[in-house]
């Protein structure tokens, strides 16, 4: 079961992962079927649920894990919880969030406006009227770990976080360019420091709604950093000594385990950092 970006948990936390008789009341909840992917003659499906249903479970705090209806089950944020679930469950749940919120965005055809129609198991919506066919999608973003030559790393507060959180730069690649060409960029345009070589490190998705997270790691041929005062309001850099002194004083705050970002900042660091 799936409500937007909250999944269904058991201690643990394990997924809430139910038989199609063991839904019980929520059957009636349910407005559409997606999906998953099969695993050891296993087949796993999202079932979505309205937003009636949703309403009615008293959950809606962003960290807490609540109780909901008459069941035993527990809702949580994915973006919370992700990292303390399974690969398994961890992929299984973000595939669903990921596939729920394109659905979710993309109820009527794009060319002529009528409602679409569910294809492939949820995998294409197929417009009756002018047979045109929508896939999920997936935006590609940049983040970047930002190294200059002492070894220190960029860190950036965003305009729209917590005051004290700072986290790598990142954003959307943009048509007609590369993703090394995005790194450059974005550096370039948010903080103003020049970037040099760049290697990949990895990708994460990342399903809040649509992006695909590809991860570098960037040498910085300058130091002068300028936030740009729209989407950063502040960006520095950040010795390992001065880093854990912030983050153990509280005057700093990381991003999430279950963010890319927050293993690209301890694997330069070289271990973990304190913190949710
Ligand atoms: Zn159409």
């Amino acid at each position: 079961m799936v409500r937007g970006a909250l999944v269904p948990l058991r201690g643990g936390p394990v997924l809430d992962l139910r038989g199609p008789s063991e839904l019980g009341e929520r059957t009636g909840d349910v407005v559409r079927w997606l999906y998953l992917g099969s695993q050891d003659d296993v087949g796993y499906l999202a079932a979505v649920l309205s937003d009636d249903a949703a309403a009615d479970s008293p959950t809606d705090s962003p960290t807490d894990v609540a109780a909901a209806g008459a069941g035993a089950d527990r809702w949580a944020l994915l973006r919370d919880v992700g990292a303390a679930l399974s690969d398994r469950d961890a992929g299984l749940a973000t595939m669903a969030v990921g596939l729920v919120a394109w659905h979710r965005s993309l109820a009527h055809c794009p060319r002529c406006g009528a409602g679409l129609l569910v294809e492939e198991s949820g995998w294409l919506l197929r417009c009756p009227l002018d047979a045109s066919a929508h896939y999920p999608r997936t935006d590609p973003a940049v983040i970047v770990a930002l190294v200059d030559a002492s070894d220190r790393l960029l860190l950036a507060h965003a305009t729209q976080w917590s005051p004290l959180r700072f986290s790598t730069v990142a954003g959307f690649v943009e048509p007609g360019e590369s993703a090394e060409q995005a790194v450059r960029r974005e550096v370039a345009e948010e903080t103003g420091v020049r970037v040099g070589a760049v290697a990949y490190l990895g990708s994460q998705p990342w399903p809040f709604p649509a992006s695909l997270m590809l991860a570098f790691r960037a040498a910085a041929e300058t130091t002068e950093v300028t936030a740009d005062g729209v989407e950063l309001s502040k960006a520095r850099w950040f010795t390992r000594a001065e880093l854990s002194g912030d983050v153990d004083a509280g005057r700093v705050t990381l991003p999430g385990r279950t963010s890319i970002a927050r293993l690209m900042i301890e694997d330069w660091f070289g271990g973990t950092l304190p913190g949710e």
